[in-house]
């Protein structure tokens, strides 16, 4: 395996194997992009200046046969929460990539000229990009494919990303070649922009170069645990991620008119169920694959009354966020600005916060759908509009001077309200990546540890501790290359150690891989800190503490110093 360095200010391209003696041996993934970012990017630099990075790996075992194993992870500086940053992706290039025995791409420098990064064979080339400026992800796609092949990977920006945007998001086209996996968070795609780098485009393959220690014994790892996984989560690959939406309403805690309440009066029209009906009624697509190797296969292709594509990968976030948080109760607008957003390339969840405190200040009316489709068109055009909401809810909120801003250290948060979901809340106000869900999704009914009592939700007790452990086996998720959808639990760390040690010949015990976990979020605090994120920060928005939200009556009520300290454990 190598690693290939990219300098976008020289042109210049470097390969460096990956052996026993490289310090990419025993990292992937986020393991991988965080060290990078920690070891090789000035804390305090400028996120969209020349010392920044932008790192893209397949994780340790990606490759291989195990389930949902093909995941991407994108990381750099944040432009958004000025920490580090790993975003996580499905998509078809990081199989692509780790069968031509690329491990990572790192992007370094800075450029105004936009080009293509063309990765064949395991050989990497910049090749002119000025073909695809100002296309959306959709455009771009269409345009690679038409011009190279068929089944081609792409990483891409849209607009967003080349106006160096804070909200802009990096696109991976799923296995039906369109561009609606994104590593949406944090800002990335501004980073990519800054770099010049319109996509970074990947020939499959015939031959693999991905070498096992005991290639039966990785089999017999991996076969009875995906098998367990598509008997387990039948419910789940039916209706995906939006199996969820009912559930939070009746729970409470689906975000509503920015986070002031949390049940919506238009449920019915936006709930999983109706989500299915449509798909099936208009001859779109559900449980589909969203990279290699998923056996879950959560995603869905969403087509309008017409029977033609809107979009695809039509997720809980995206539907909450732009749907009860605007008050939009309506699945064919929803899926236009889904499509808009992957298009321009934006984080879906940060523009839907960033369109709620738009409506909250009264900027635009609450439930336009039509506004906001503009404000994307804006976004598109890069007027001054565009830049307005482009960059992101703290940016938009402070400008409109709204006080109710949904954020932790510069970041949106996602689509469950925390005064009822209490370990999310721990997860968005302590995670290294600011507000994000994803590091460590505390979801109804997860536990870290089967055999732990974590308490009811909404109850404050033992919350610290079920965020603090989802969040250090997400990281080993990460690292591994796998989605977290096959769950974050102490349990699976004996699963990721024998995949290592077969694909490896290593000897991890569960708890190396534990330790493993810990390393990442260590060395992701300390850039944290340096860069000037204490974990004073580690807090809600007031607002969230003061305001109980109806219809339960709850506030967040964790205290703040157990947030601060809640990483003092990595120490014991
Ligand atoms: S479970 Fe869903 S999000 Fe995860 S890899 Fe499969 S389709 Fe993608």
């Amino acid at each position: 395996m190598k690693v290939i360095r990219v300098n976008v200010s020289d042109g210049n391209i470097v390969h460096e194997a990956i052996n026993v003696d490289s310090k990419f041996y025993r990292v992937g993934g986020r393991a991988l992009t965080s060290l990078v970012v920690s070891k090789e990017v000035p804390p305090k630099c400028d996120p969209l200046g020349e010392k920044n990075k932008l790192i893209i790996s397949n994780g340790l075992i990606t490759g291989g046969s195990a389930a949902c194993s093909a995941r991407t992870s994108i990381g750099a500086k944040s432009p958004l929460t000025k920490g580090i940053k790993e975003a996580n992706t499905g998509g078809n290039s990081a199989m692509i990539l780790a069968r031509q025995g690329v491990r990572a791409l790192i992007f370094e420098g800075i450029s105004d000229i936009l080009r293509v990064l063309v990765i064949k064979d395991g050989n990497a080339e910049l090749i002119p990009g000025d073909f695809l400026k100002g296309k959306g992800t959709y455009e771009t796609a269409e345009i690679l494919k038409e011009k190279y092949e068929e089944k081609i990977g792409v990483y891409s920006i849209g607009p967003a990303g080349e106006f160096k945007m804070k909200a802009a998001s990096i696109s991976s086209i799923d296995l039906e070649g369109y561009p609606s996996r994104h590593a949406a968070r944090g800002g990335l795609g501004a980073v990519m922009g800054s770099k010049g780098i319109k996509a970074v485009i990947s020939f499959p393959s015939k031959t693999s170069e991905i070498k096992f220690h005991d290639f039966d014994g990785f089999t017999k790892v991996a076969r009875p645990f995906a098998k367990n996984l598509v008997e387990t989560r039948e419910k789940f690959s039916t209706y995906g991620t939006a199996i969820m939406i009912d559930l939070m309403n009746s729970l409470g805690g689906l975000p509503t008119k920015n986070f002031s309440s949390g049940s919506f009066d238009k449920i019915q029209n936006i709930t999983g169920q109706k989500l299915i009906e449509l798909i099936q009624e208009r001859g779109g697509k559900n449980r589909l694959a969203c990279s290699p190797t998923c056996v879950i296969r959560c995603s869905n292709l969403y087509n309008d009354k017409n029977g033609n594509h809107i979009t695809s990968s039509f997720e809980y976030e995206t539907i909450v966020m732009n749907g009860s948080n605007l008050l939009i109760g309506d699945l064919d607008e929803l899926a236009q600005i889904d499509h808009l957003c992957d298009d321009v390339g934006v984080d879906t969840i940060e523009f839907g916060a960033t369109m709620g405190v738009a409506m909250e200040s009264g900027k635009i009316k609450w439930g336009d759908a039509e506004a906001v489709k503009s404000v994307l068109n804006e976004i598109r055009n890069g007027s001054k509009t565009g830049f307005l909401y482009g960059n992101g809810v703290v940016h938009a909120g402070t400008i409109l001077g709204v006080k109710r801003i949904p954020q932790v250290k510069g970041q949106a948060i996602s689509a469950y309200d925390p005064r009822v979901f209490k370990a999310m809340a721990v997860t968005f106000s302590t995670s290294p990546m600011g507000a994000d869900h994803t590091a460590g999704a505390a979801i109804y009914g997860r536990k870290a540890r089967a055999d732990k009592n974590y308490g009811e939700l909404i109850d404050p007790n033992m919350k610290i501790e079920l965020s603090y452990e989802l969040q250090i086996f997400t990281a080993v998720l990460d690292a591994i290359g796998c989605c977290y959808f096959i769950g974050p639990s102490w349990e699976n760390m004996s699963y990721a150690a024998n995949l290592l040690n077969t694909m490896y010949g290593w000897n991890m015990s569960a708890d190396d891989v534990i330790e493993f976990g810990k390393e990442i979020i260590k060395r992701e605090l300390e850039f944290n800190r340096q860069a000037g994120l204490s974990e004073d920060m580690n807090d809600l928005p007031e607002f969230f503490r003061t305001e109980s939200s109806e219809p339960t009556g709850l506030t967040f009520n964790i205290r703040k110093e157990d947030l601060v300290s809640i990483w003092k454990k990595l120490e014991e």
